[in-house]
């Protein structure tokens, strides 16, 4: 049976005969949003590109997949409640719930961070497992069909163009007969496509501005591995991070453990300082970090894969929330609409907060039937904005960063954030603080609570002390693009 029968017959009726909505992309964003959705429409269509794979298996449709992906507690939250079950399937599978605070050990810039329990549990896994999880979950909904391999070319419009009616689909794979477009119907469109989401082009198309975007690019890469782990080693950590140093050392990474009792490794670097893809290149990578414990620990693991690289990684908005108008019947979110450097591992978890915030409107908008687009992306970009200010903020401590501005705002902020980290070693307190924002628990104004804030001025009165002479900085770094650093220099 061909692809485009098979969808056919997959998507029964027309929208006039039921409510149907569609969701462009089968991401994590995406299977979000069909759960959602399916609590309001008849059917919802997920249409993803990719062919899935049978088993825990990588996608060429999420080439982000291969690298480190873990969920902060308030996106397992939002995940475990809209699918109840997948944690503990998660756990079941391997994964590791762990506490930010004791199963950490964290090398910011001015030190180790406290051993300490925070309440504070994020999941790790690799992120097939994650998307595997949650498709287990999703597709015994009756509502919900799946459709892959097909991919979505643009958007249908109602003729005086005020609304979306559908999407236009083509086959991915294409056999005979199998060429042509197929329009498929729709109340709703949400487009969950990723960071590479032809949406504005779709709009634009339709008569509509396209969004302007922002873009604010440091130029992190990463380089992903795959260990096991030595039989034995002695570790006084489940997860072992060492970070960069702004704006001297550029170069980060972690180990994180995984489903098989195996080793994520991801180096990451910035400022073009690429980390390499090549055995020795990546241990001598691993080797250069602030820290001796991630060189140490890979050196005796096994490496069971080929080493894989990474390099899109600009902050990347879309600002949907200040058009003038929008057609009925589509909206847009997750990396669609604002993808974030992956190094604060934030995007899940507001995609995740994207679509409660869907599910909101559709609960106030009689099920989605006078749903206003506009009012929901004005709502996405509200939750973008201060995860946003934070992570441009941090990017903007790099001189090579492109896109972005150091206003007095930036500054200002540049100079509490590192007290912050400067108090962290020493305060459990403060390290806390500074989790609780990143796990999203809590917005940023919580680091300038009278607790936090006293103690980032008393430290800022204080004579200045001097750096600590552990920490080198390592002079090849400034030189720009090509620099490259080679000590090895903090230590415990
Ligand atoms: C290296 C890296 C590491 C990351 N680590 C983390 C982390 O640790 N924690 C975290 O929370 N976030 C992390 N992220 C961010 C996270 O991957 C994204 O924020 C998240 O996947 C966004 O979900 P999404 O549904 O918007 O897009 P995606 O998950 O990328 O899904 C988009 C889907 O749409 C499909 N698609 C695209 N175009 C079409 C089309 N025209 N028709 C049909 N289907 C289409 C694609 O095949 C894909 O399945 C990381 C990102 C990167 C790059």
């Amino acid at each position: 049976m061909s692809h485009l029968h098979r969808m056919e017959e997959q998507t029964r009726g027309s929208a006039e005969e039921l409510r149907r909505a569609v969701v462009i992309g089968g991401g994590i964003g995406g299977m979000m949003a069909a759960r959602v959705l399916a609590d309001h429409f008849d059917e919802v269509v997920v249409i993803e590109r990719d062919h899935i794979p049978p088993g825990v298996e990588n996608r060429p449709g999420v080439p982000q997949a291969r690298h480190l992906h873990f969920l902060m507690k308030r996106g397992l939250m939002v995940v475990e409640q809209l699918f109840p079950g997948v944690r503990a399937d998660l756990l079941a599978a391997g994964s590791h719930l762990l506490d930010q605070g004791t199963d950490f050990r964290i090398l910011y810039r001015y030190g180790w961070s406290p051993r300490v329990k925070l309440g504070l549990e994020l999941i790790t896994f690799t992120r097939p497992l994650l998307e595997a999880t949650i498709r287990r979950h999703l597709l015994p909904h009756p509502k919900v069909r799946f459709v892959e391999g097909f991919e979505v070319a643009g958007l249908s419009s109602r003729a005086d163009l005020s609304a979306v009616t559908g999407v236009r689909i083509v086959p991915r794979r294409r056999g005979e007969g199998e060429s042509e477009e197929q329009i498929l119907q729709a109340e709703l469109v949400v487009d969950s496509s990723g960071r590479t989401s032809p949406a504005p082009q779709w709009l634009e198309s339709l008569g509509y501005a396209a969004p302007e975007e922002a873009e604010v690019d440091a130029f992190w890469g990463y380089a992903t591995r795959i260990y096991q782990p030595p039989a034995h080693i002695a570790k006084d950590w489940q997860t072992l991070l060492v970070m960069n140093r702004p704006p001297y050392q550029p170069r980060a990474g972690i180990i994180q453990p995984i489903e098989g009792g195996r080793w994520l490794v991801s180096l990451a670097g910035v400022m073009h300082d690429y980390p390499p893809t090549d055995d020795e290149g990546f241990l001598n990578f691993a080797r250069s970090l602030s820290a001796p414990d991630l060189y140490n620990a890979i050196s005796q693991a096994k490496p069971l894969t080929r080493i894989w690289g990474y390099r899109r990684t600009s902050n990347r908005l879309r600002q949907y929330d200040r058009l003038s108008r929008l057609p009925q019947g589509f909206v847009a979110l997750g990396d669609s609409v604002c993808a974030f450097n992956p190094v604060y591992g934030l995007g899940m978890t507001l995609t995740g907060l994207e679509v409660e915030e869907l599910a909101r409107c559709l609960r106030t908008s009689d099920g989605g039937r006078t749903l206003d687009p506009l009012a929901f992306q004005k709502a996405v970009g509200k939750l973008v904005t201060a995860p946003w200010a934070l992570t441009t903020g941090e990017d903007l401590r790099w001189p090579a960063t492109q896109g972005g501005e150091i206003t007095a705002k930036v500054k200002l902020l540049h100079w509490y954030i590192d007290q912050v980290i400067r108090l962290i070693p020493q305060s459990p307190e403060v390290f806390l603080a500074f989790q609780e924002v990143n796990h999203m628990i809590k917005g940023p104004e919580s680091l300038f609570r009278p607790r936090v804030l006293f103690r980032v001025l008393k430290q800022a009165l204080a004579p200045a002390k001097a750096a600590p002479k552990t920490l080198p900085v390592p002079a090849t770094v400034h030189a720009g693009a090509e620099a490259r650093t080679s000590t090895v220099t903090l230590h415990r």
